[in-house]
C-alpha cells in the first residue's frame, strides 16, 4: 500500500515537472486589494521578478497582459527584460471597493524585437463632462494607454492612470482646481509594454458667468407651493374647502430663484482648451 502511493506521487511529480517545463514561459500573478467603506484611497506596489530557472535558461521578459476586475486601477508600470513592476490603485467609496489585476508575463529566449506604437492624436476633453472633474479621450491603434494629468499651477501630478482596452479616462477622484492650468499627456502601448512618445494638451479651468440653469435668467421660479396660482385650499369652519393667499409666495405665483438669488446668472467652472 505505501509502495503504491510512493510510485503514485512520483508519477505525479514527474508530470508536475514535465509541465511546468512546458509552461516555464509564462508567469501569472493576480493581485487582489479591498478598502472598506470610507476606508481612504490606497496605492499599492508589486514586483515580479524573473524566475531563476528562466533566468539560468537565458530567457528574459517579452510582453505582458494586464486584465482589471473591480473598481482596481493602475497608476504605473515598467517591464524590464529581468522584472515587472506595477502600481495599483483603489480609489475611498461609501460602501468599500475591491478589485483584482491578473498579469501574465511570457519570457522568451531571443525575443524579436517589438513594433514601435504610434504616437496618440486627438486629445480631447469631451464638452459634456463634468468640468471640474472630466473625460479625457484620445485616438491610437495601442492596446494600452498611460495618461498623466498635472496640475502646472501647483506642479503636482493629479493623476496617473495604465487604461487596458479603451481610449478614455474618466477622473473618478478629486477635483480641479478653478484658475489653475493644466496638462495632460496619453501614450501607448502594446502587450511589449514598451511605450509611444507622449502627445499632450494643455487647458485651464475659469469661472464663467452664464444664464443660471434653474430659473432660465428669469431670477424666478413658479412656486411649487401653490403651482403658481398664488393661492392654496385650505378646510373651512364648516368643512367646506375655502382659497387663501399662498403664505410661500404671497400671492405673486412665483418666489425668487435660490440658485442665483434671482439675478438670473450664476458663476461655472468652464474649461478653456490652451
Ligand atoms: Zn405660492
Ligand atoms: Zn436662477
Amino acid at each position: 500500500m505505501k509502495r503504491v502511493s510512493l510510485i503514485a506521487m512520483v508519477v505525479l511529480f514527474q508530470v508536475f515537472l514535465g509541465f511546468s517545463c512546458l509552461w516555464a514561459d509564462t508567469v501569472s500573478q493576480t493581485f487582489s486589494h479591498k478598502l472598506s467603506g470610507n476606508e481612504a484611497s490606497q496605492s499599492w506596489e508589486h514586483k515580479i521578478d524573473l524566475p531563476d530557472n528562466l533566468s539560468q535558461q537565458g530567457f528574459s521578459f517579452w510582453k505582458r497582459t494586464l486584465t482589471l476586475s473591480g473598481k482596481l486601477e493602475i497608476e504605473h508600470e515598467e517591464l524590464t527584460a529581468t522584472y515587472y513592476y506595477i502600481k495599483v490603485h483603489l480609489a475611498k467609496s461609501f460602501w468599500g471597493s475591491k478589485g483584482d489585476a491578473v498579469v501574465q508575463l511570457e519570457a522568451q529566449k531571443d525575443a524579436p524585437p517589438c513594433n514601435p506604437i504610434p504616437t496618440p492624436t486627438e486629445l480631447t476633453i469631451p464638452s459634456n463632462s463634468e468640468p471640474t472633474c472630466p473625460d479625457f479621450t484620445w485616438k491610437g491603434p495601442g492596446k494600452y494607454s498611460a495618461v498623466s494629468l498635472y496640475d502646472v499651477t501647483s506642479n503636482q501630478t493629479v493623476c496617473e492612470r495604465i487604461i487596458p482596452g479603451k481610449n478614455l479616462f474618466s477622473m473618478k477622484e478629486g477635483r480641479l482646481s478653478i484658475d489653475h492650468h493644466y496638462k495632460w499627456g496619453v501614450k501607448q502601448s502594446d502587450e511589449c509594454a514598451r511605450y509611444s512618445p507622449e502627445a499632450q494638451a494643455g487647458f485651464r479651468l475659469e469661472l464663467h458667468i452664464v444664464t443660471c440653469p434653474t430659473c432660465h435668467g428669469m431670477g424666478w421660479v413658479t412656486c411649487t407651493h401653490c403651482n403658481g396660482t398664488g393661492h392654496i385650499f385650505q378646510p373651512g369652519p364648516n368643512g367646506q374647502p375655502i382659497q387663501v393667499i399662498c403664505g410661500w409666495c404671497h400671492g405673486m405665483g412665483h418666489v425668487t430663484c435660490t440658485d442665483c438669488n434671482g439675478t438670473g446668472r450664476v458663476k461655472r467652472p468652464v474649461i478653456v482648451v490652451e
